[in-house]
């Protein structure tokens, strides 16, 4: 079988950023499971897995744009600190959960002055090219349960209703 639409893929992932850092991993852990063809991975990575047979393994460097998006100053805001004395003391780094344009949003406190708080709503890979170790440990046909919910059932897989 081979990685195709309406399939369900379980991969195994090591993400490193261009310093060669790991960002993120699941190796050791349980595969991560999604639908071929329904954008639940990134773009750059969806297109890689086409055609690919179960066991493949590959490395791979998809640009920005095809990963988490370019970096978009416009997602930067700046709030007056009083809006958010409620939450204690707020610091660099800290993620937050924030009303933004398009509803609730996980944003990031980039800097804090006397009298100002910056929020920063970019993905944390936006703008970074991204690297992936890839191994293709599960390849099976989506039931339709999953294909109507477009997500993977079962173990890997989440269950929301
Ligand atoms: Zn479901």
């Amino acid at each position: 079988m081979k990685v195709e639409d309406r399939k369900v893929i379980g991969i195994e992932y090591t993400l490193k950023d261009k310093s060669g850092e790991v960002v993120d991993t699941n190796v050791g852990d349980e595969s991560l499971f999604f639908i071929q063809g329904t954008g639940s991975i990134v773009l750059g990575l969806e297109r890689a897995m086409y055609g690919r047979p179960l066991g493949d393994s590959f490395e791979i460097e998809i640009k920005a744009a095809d990963g988490y998006g370019e970096f978009d100053e416009k997602k930067i805001r700046k709030i007056p600190k009083s809006v958010v004395k409620n939450l204690g003391e707020v610091t660099p780094g800290m993620m937050l959960q924030a009303q933004g344009p398009d509803g609730m949003e996980v944003v990031t406190v980039t800097k804090v002055t006397e009298t100002e708080v910056h929020l920063d709503s970019n993905h944390p890979m936006a703008g970074k090219d991204l690297f992936f170790a890839i191994r293709i440990a599960e390849i099976r046909d989506a039931t339709e349960d999953e294909l109507a919910h477009g997500h993977a059932h079962g173990p890997g897989g989440h269950h929301h209703h």
